[in-house]
């Protein structure tokens, strides 16, 4: 046991120097050859491919199984990145268990899906350390397109417009690119840096410029990029975070779970960075469970979820929250924040009320209280637009885009997290970003 890990309030070094390491190590080591072999093998090649539907990307998964089987991983990795670029980040942080996996035979017959995950992980590996290029510009086509946000979905339009022959400027407001791939994905789903040698992986095709630090809005205004360039797509993800509005949100000890989240992928070394002893996360999501996760990792001794509604409406998969379980994250399910606790200004406590559903179906406080003590509070409860979206149509918060992406502005398209549909998933965004991108060729070609 570290000597800070029994320090109350909020302390960095609550572990032994070398714990870190090990804590934040690669969740799933990656497959060897012949683990690879053995996994591709399991494959029945089904010809109606269900995984292949249930991918949002559409990957040809049999096809890429299949080439792994022979021998032939690069010839894999370029199925792969033909469908979805940033195959290799998707192959570490998809929720494989509700998307790919889950549709597979094997899952049916014996509950022991094909690794389709780390399999994809595999080959893609592959490719980017052989520094594998499978794409060719088309030939200049004198059009120039704007992208807001180097995210996911940023990355993915760029990367076909390039493709096309299209000039791409890329403007994003963080200092690096990579969007929450570089800023908000738990740490130990993508160690290593992978997140920046995907960005350079990407931008290799050429054609495509980065500029980190300018910002819609503030540096320039939506009119500004559709009046300069030919086409805009707007990739911006949920910047803002949404309030707890509970009493007493301001005492010091409560912050947002995506800044330290972030502070946390930026942080080199990790002994350095404070973390309560008694955590308490209120949501139900993905963010929350990698909170609540990192913080136990970090060292708290006690870190609990506290969740509005039932274990079956939480957002976070089955898997997110064995994991968060084995790691000794104990979830709590019908509470919600009532009250701040504090003594001179800092968090001591938070006041929950136990929910319940009337007799219509609305989730309301059943009139009992309970109490947890805590050192820090991390909320967890949504992220939302940070723009006012300036003349696009907002829908529920996002902006509104038909099924090719566009939005009620002309030369305008979205996709990804700040957009209507989708699943709020780095996959969904990958797909979206490649498909607003076909669509923006379509329109710059005439067509
Ligand atoms: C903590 C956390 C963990 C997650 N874990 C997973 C996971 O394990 N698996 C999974 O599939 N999904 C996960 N997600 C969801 C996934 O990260 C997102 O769905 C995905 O990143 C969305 O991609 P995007 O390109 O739309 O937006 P983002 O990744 O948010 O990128 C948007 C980019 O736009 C930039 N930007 C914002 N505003 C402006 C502006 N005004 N001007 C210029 N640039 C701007 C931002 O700096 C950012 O780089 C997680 C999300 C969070 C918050
Ligand atoms: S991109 Fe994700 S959902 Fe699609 S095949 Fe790969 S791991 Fe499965």
């Amino acid at each position: 046991m570290g000597e800070g890990m029994l320090k109350d309030g909020i302390a960095p070094g609550r572990l032994p120097p070398t714990q870190y390491a090990i804590n934040f190590g690669d969740l799933h080591p990656p497959l060897d050859r012949h683990e690879a072999f053995v996994e591709a093998d399991r494959c029945y090649f089904c010809y109606d491919a269900p995984c292949q539907t249930a991918c949002p990307t559409s990957i040809d998964i049999p096809m890429f199984i299949r080439e792994i089987l022979t021998g032939n991983p690069l010839g894999a990795a370029e199925t792969i990145f033909e469908q979805n670029i940033l195959g290799g980040m998707c192959a570490r942080v998809c929720p494989t268990e509700q998307l790919c996996e889950e549709a597979c035979v094997r899952e049916a017959a014996e509950g022991k899906p094909v690794k389709i995950g780390q399999l994809q992980r595999y080959a893609t590996d592959a490719a980017m350390a052989a520094d594998a290029q499978f794409f060719t510009r088309a030939a200049p086509s004198g059009k120039r397109v704007a992208v807001v946000g180097a995210g996911p979905a940023g990355l993915s339009a760029a990367h076909r417009l390039a493709l096309h022959g299209h000039d791409v400027i890329v403007y994003d407001a963080r200092p690096k690119a990579g969007g929450l791939n570089e800023y908000g994905i738990a740490s130990y789903k993508t160690p290593g840096g992978f997140a920046q040698a995907e960005v350079d992986y990407v931008t290799a095709i050429g054609g495509i410029t980065i500029e980190t630090g300018k910002s819609l809005g503030q540096d320039f205004t939506l009119s500004d990029l559709a009046g300069t360039f030919d086409a805009v797509f707007l990739g911006m993800g949920l910047g803002g975070v949404n309030a707890l509005r509970a009493e007493g949100e301001d005492a010091s000890g409560v912050d947002n779970a995506i800044d330290f989240i972030a502070t946390l992928r930026q942080s080199s070394d990790l002994s350095s960075l404070p973390i309560g002893r008694r955590v308490v996360v209120i949501g139900g999501g993905m963010t929350a469970v990698d909170a609540a996760v990192q913080s136990k990792l970090l060292g708290a001794e006690e870190v609990t979820m506290v969740y509005r509604r039932g274990k079956e409406q939480m957002n976070a998969s089955g898997f997110e929250q064995d994991l968060a379980a084995s790691k000794g994250v104990s979830i709590r399910h019908w509470l919600a924040p009532r009250r701040v606790v504090a003594a001179a200004g800092k968090v001591t406590g938070i006041e929950l009320s136990y929910m319940a559903l009337d007799g219509n179906g609305n989730l309301k406080p059943s009139g009992e209280t309970t109490t947890i003590a805590c050192d820090q509070v991390f909320k967890a409860i949504g992220q939302t637009l940070a723009t006012d979206g300036e003349g696009v149509t907002l829908v529920g918060g996002k902006i509104e885009v038909d099924a090719e992406g566009r939005t009620t502005m002309a030369k305008v398209w979205a996709g990804g997290d700040c957009a209507t549909g989708g699943d709020d998933l780095t996959v969904t965004a990958v797909a979206e970003g490649r498909d607003a991108a076909e669509s923006i060729h379509r329109f710059l070609s005439g067509n």
